[in-house]
């Protein structure tokens, strides 16, 4: 129970599908966040994203490894999410497959691995996109920063790096909220962007969050 210290792609598969409806049930909030910087099409657009990503899935041969499924998901997200943020979410989820393709496990270690890799992606799509300019990678930079320390820790359990790793991208999210947007549509507003949370940086949150949620389950712990 609580020495799970691997995803298995069977769990990622899982995890897709449980992303798919976190993203449902905040489809109006996110959306509700986009329409106070943006064009007011975040939450309606990763949930079309999610749900061919999941429709996409259940075509996949049930024991594909962790890097077509990663793919495949990114592919759907790149197809279907409009805007910046379809090559942002399709980048993210297309350069985190490339460090796994063929793999059927994820430790902690890896999992560091990927998701470096995946904010890597985002990093360059958005041009080269640094923390503290209101986007995605607000929330996603300090989670991997987490995921980095407890993957060289042994006393860290994978639900451990996983709590960290949610709760710093949560209070990335948070701390988007002064900022002033840097990227995309949201920083034509200048200093009007302060006082709202980057909608980007919130499903970026929800994402990293349900890796956590389905593990302690899945551990029965928290
Ligand atoms: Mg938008």
């Amino acid at each position: 129970m609580s020495d799970i210290n691997v995803l298995t792609s069977q769990d990622v598969y899982e995890i897709i599908f449980r992303i798919f409806d976190v993203i449902k049930e905040n489809e109006k909030y996110l959306t509700d966040l986009d329409a106070a910087i943006g064009d007011a099409d975040h939450g309606i657009n990763m949930t079309r994203g999610f749900k061919l990503a999941t429709e996409r899935l259940k075509e996949l041969n049930p024991s594909s490894d962790v890097g077509t499924i990663f793919n495949t998901v990114g592919m759907a997200l790149l197809e279907t999410v409009g805007g910046a943020a379809g090559p942002l979410y399709g980048m993210w989820f297309m350069n985190m497959a490339q460090v796994v393709m063929g793999k059927s496990e994820l430790d902690k270690k890896t999992i560091a691995e990927i998701l470096e890799a995946g904010l890597k992606g985002v990093q360059d799509i958005g041009g080269g996109t640094q923390p503290g300019e209101k986007t995605m990678v607000d929330a996603i930079y300090p989670a991997l920063e987490e995921l980095k320390k407890a993957a060289e820790d042994e006393s860290v359990s994978l639900l451990e790096a996983l709590r960290r790793a949610a709760e710093a991208a949560e209070k990335g999210m948070k701390a988007t909220i002064p900022m002033i947007a840097k990227r995309g549509r949201a920083s034509y507003l200048g200093e009007r962007s302060r006082g709202h949370q980057d909608p980007g940086a919130t499903s970026s949150y929800l994402i990293i969050k349900t890796f956590y949620d389905y593990l302690k389950e899945k551990t029965g712990q928290s």
